[in-house]
């Protein structure tokens, strides 16, 4: 299928074509249509399966078709619940909606209010953070009476994040009459409280959980804690890689790890919670146009972080759940590329390493880097920086051979992105 399927406007298509789209992706085949349609939508899919596109084309067709250009008032509003997120979806907006004229604006914390007043109130299309525009509706600076499309992207984000108050405030200042479309990565029974609360006869859209997984190879890396900046280190030696993402559990290991990997003459930069919106977007803009090969970042600074040229994805520390992991991984692989998600795992991860195995219906690779030494002992930090010291007694992982990884569990290679 092709985007002419759905008869856009030209000026529409000159969108599509600007960001390089040719053919819909599944999330975009199924939700398209029923968004023209003016249907309320349930739209259960990833970020990295093209859900942006799935809402904004759509949305911005049925704001031609009803005569709205130019400036304001706020037609539709679209809450996201990071900064990286809003700002993404506006952008997508931005480049789609461009020939058509319509105007978009993001709302977010974290800088000052006047220029996001004025850029709203001449928008037709507001993407916001939940919290920030609460403040806005406060000072009664922005009015919301004539939106009559609702966009709550990664919903169960936001419920997460403890959103639920500010969305209640929100909706309350909409019009009762309007069109509703939530997207959300998973659907626990807060999220279908909500769908239930705020839908009205929805379609329901769902592209398969493990979709964006089956394009990304994945492999573990069991090793003693002690060792796991070093394995990293061999990792992305070994590794033909472009864009890297590395996940850590903490601010603080995110930080460290950065800079340890500046310090080997790597490009690298970071992301963590304490950030100002200055750096946060500086160490983005970094990565996106690839000065930083390489990005270390908590979960919850990753969220929404956009970049198609991620090839390799890797759990420094493992992540707490399988759903964790299977957000963290989904930043790989995106739009029908391919790419590789690589975790170090250490005896404790034992459970959560079942979990996600579980999920994924079948065992992952477990492999070594080869000319990497795991008999190094445990070297005492001054100070005490290793949290554990038993860990250094771990089991060994098979012996390594040649240059690249090898699968100990199986004989598939997994480190590489091809
Ligand atoms: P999203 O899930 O909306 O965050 O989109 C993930 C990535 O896929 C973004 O970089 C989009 O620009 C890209 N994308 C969205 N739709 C398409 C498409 N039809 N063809 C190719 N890339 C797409």
């Amino acid at each position: 299928m092709t985007f002419d399927h759905f008869s856009f406007d030209r000026r529409i298509c000159a969108g599509i074509t600007a960001c390089g789209y040719s053919t819909p992706t599944p999330i975009q085949t199924l939700a398209i249509p029923e968004v023209l349609k003016g249907r309320d939508v349930m739209g259960l899919a990833q970020t990295g399966t093209g859900k942006t596109a799935a809402f904004a084309l759509p949305i911005l067709q049925r704001l031609l078709n009803s005569d709205a250009r130019g400036q304001g008032p706020v037609r539709t509003l679209v809450l996201a619940p990071t900064r990286e997120l809003a700002l993404q979806i506006q952008e997508s907006f931005d480049i789609l909606g461009k020939q058509a004229g319509i105007r978009s604006a993001a709302v977010f914390g974290g800088v000052g209010f006047n220029p996001q007043i004025n850029a709203a109130r001449k928008a037709t299309i507001v993407v916001a953070c939940p919290g920030r525009l609460v403040a806005l509706l406060q000072q009664g600076v922005l009015k919301l009476d004539s939106v009559d499309t609702l966009v709550l992207d990664e919903a169960d984000r936001m419920l997460d994040m403890g959103f639920m108050p500010d969305l209640k405030r929100i909706m309350s200042r909409l019009p009762a009459k309007r069109q509703n479309l939530l997207f959300s990565a998973t659907m626990p029974a807060d999220i279908r409280k909500l769908a239930d609360t705020i839908l009205v006869d929805p379609a329901r859209v769902q592209v398969s959980n493990t979709a964006p997984v089956e394009c990304v190879t994945q492999a573990f890396y069991p090793v003693s804690d002690h060792l796991k900046a070093g394995l990293l280190e061999a990792l992305l030696q070994s590794v033909e890689h472009e864009s890297v993402l590395i996940f850590t559990r903490t601010k603080h290991r995110a930080k460290n790890l950065a800079k340890r990997l500046g310090l080997r003459g790597l490009n690298t930069t970071f992301l963590q919670g304490n950030m100002s919106q200055n750096q946060r977007q500086r160490a983005l803009d970094g990565f996106r146009c690839g000065t930083f090969e390489i990005m270390v970042a908590t979960d919850i600074a990753a969220r929404g972080i956009d970049c198609d040229r991620i090839s390799h994805v890797i759990n420094f520390d493992a992540p707490d759940t399988a759903e964790t992991y299977t957000h963290r991984i989904g930043r790989t692989g995106r739009a029908g590329r391919t790419g590789a998600a690589l975790s170090l795992i250490t005896r404790d991860d034992h459970l959560v390493v079942r979990d996600i195995e579980r999920v994924l219906r079948r065992r992952v690779d477990q492999c070594t880097v080869d000319g990497f030494d795991y008999d190094q002992p445990f070297k005492a930090q001054p100070g005490g920086g290793n949290r554990d010291r038993t860990r250094s007694q771990q089991r060994k992982p098979s012996a390594p051979g040649g240059r690249n990884s090898r699968p100990q569990r199986s004989r598939r290679s997994s480190a590489r992105a091809s």
